[in-house]
């Protein structure tokens, strides 16, 4: 039989209703063995998440402060779930335990992480399901490192014992024993180290949206959803500001093949996003897989006569980046230019060094400097083998009576980077998603 592990995020798990709801997912299908919870996150707009509040309670400790009142918040959230589930469960000895803990300087991420802890353990008792902790099976290392091979050989060993399990996402231990955890959202991480540990077919990662979206819905209305996207495709999308998943969740079940499928809580009939290792396929209807973006760059262009015949141009020219610490984005060029960008957040404290050494050592005869640019990706897989892609979209920004600043076809032809001014962001978005839609 297949096997799925499946991660429940926090919007999934904030109350009795959406524990309902996640039962009901598991249930309905034996294959879901394994469960991966974060914990409760916000039950509407306004509300706050328990981990957010457990950061608050080591805070309030640090500062002397009194945490009874907030402590009791926590409280009332594990003890109305469990009231409202209807399960005969007493957590208050645990929630005694943690409390004390803390006031006895436990640290910042043991605080943090006993939202999932104690989340998982409720679950577990109302699944019937073994609770599995994941302090004896998520090992970092003495530099704070995560420890995969170890952490990978652990897991595999302790999920053999149990037919059923829920193991709490976001943190594991130090070689001495304290409780470590990854970075905001790292249930997502979590979830796909269980999968690549058990050998998943699958690893599901239940969420509140129905999959990833082709465009940033709070700039297009309503976009389409990605049926399937590629790992690469994927990071693309991500690294200009796609957020679905932690960065970090990629790389485990990558390795091991594993497809994850994002699906929706509240609309658990509907598809969802399948992210997988590689496909030909494409939907031919949706020759781009999605468009995202990003403001915040700055482009720094070069001129200098010969350029193209001088030796080392290029490279002196970098070495000056590399000395400064400075990244580069991207790297137009010309027969006598040269265009470097930069993200302005990174290249501002290094500005002035930069650009007066590229002017001493490079001796150009033109040097400008341009900020407040935007760089926009449109991804897609379909776009190797249908002809005319990169016309519609630089159809679209022209109707929009948008100037392109630069353009940049990434080397696998898997994408097409354009730079905007940021102003023109937005309308450049939407006019390159509207030629794309499906009318
Ligand atoms: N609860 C943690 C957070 O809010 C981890 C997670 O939900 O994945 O970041």
């Amino acid at each position: 039989m297949a096997l799925k592990v499946v991660k429940f995020g926090g919007t999934s798990l904030a109350d009795a209703e959406q524990f309902k709801r996640v039962a009901d997912i598991i249930k309905s299908d034996p294959s879901r063995r394994y469960v991966v919870a974060s914990a409760p996150g916000k039950r509407f707009k306004d509300d706050i998440k328990v981990t957010d509040l457990l950061y608050q309670c080591y805070r309030m400790i640090k500062n002397r402060e009194n945490i009874d009142e907030i402590y009791a918040v926590i409280k009332d959230r594990y003890n109305g779930i469990i009231k409202d589930l209807g399960i005969n469960f007493d957590i208050s000895g645990e929630l005694e335990y943690i409390k004390n803990a803390m006031l006895s300087h436990s640290g910042r991420d043991f605080a943090a992480s006993r939202g999932e802890y104690i989340n998982s353990i409720i679950l577990a008792k109302y699944l019937g399901f073994d609770f599995i902790d994941a302090e004896n099976v998520i090992f970092f290392k003495e530099n704070g490192t995560f420890d995969e091979e170890y952490t990978n050989s652990m897991l595999a060993e302790e999920l053999k014992l149990h037919e059923h399990a829920v193991i709490p996402g976001f943190y594991g231990s130090m070689p001495n024993g304290t409780i470590k955890t990854f970075s905001r959202g790292g249930s997502d991480v979590t979830g796909a180290l269980v999968a690549r540990a058990a050998n998943a077919d699958i690893y599901e990662n239940w969420t509140d949206v129905s999959g990833m979206k082709m465009a940033d819905p709070r700039i297009v209305n309503d976009p389409d959803t990605i049926e399937t996207v590629t790992y690469r495709e994927l990071r693309e999308l991500s690294y200009m500001g796609a957020s679905v998943l932690h960065e970090d969740a990629v790389f485990p079940v990558q390795k091991a093949g594993i497809p994850i499928n994002i699906r929706n809580t509240n609309c658990p009939d509907e598809k969802g996003t399948m992210i997988v290792a590689s496909t030909d396929n494409y939907d031919s209807k949706h020759v781009i897989t999605g468009i995202a973006g990003k403001k915040g760059f700055t482009s720094i262009t070069i001129e200098a006569d010969n350029m193209n015949s001088t030796l080392g141009f290029g490279r002196r020219t970098l070495e000056i980046l590399e000395e400064n610490e400075v990244s580069f984005e991207h790297l137009p060029s010309g027969i006598d230019t040269m265009s470097i960008v930069l993200n302005t957040e990174h290249f501002e404290p290094h500005r002035d060094k930069v650009l007066t050494t590229i002017a001493r050592k490079m001796q150009p005869t033109c040097l400008s400097v341009e900020d407040n640019l935007s760089l926009i990706a449109v991804v897609g897989r379909g776009m190797v083998k249908v002809k005319g892609t990169a016309a519609k979209i630089f159809d679209a920004i022209s109707e929009a009576d948008i100037n392109i600043r630069m353009i940049d076809q990434g080397s696998s032809e898997i994408n097409i980077i354009i730079a905007v001014e940021e102003h023109d962001f937005e309308a450049a978005v939407k006019a390159i998603y509207n030629k794309f839609a499906i009318k």
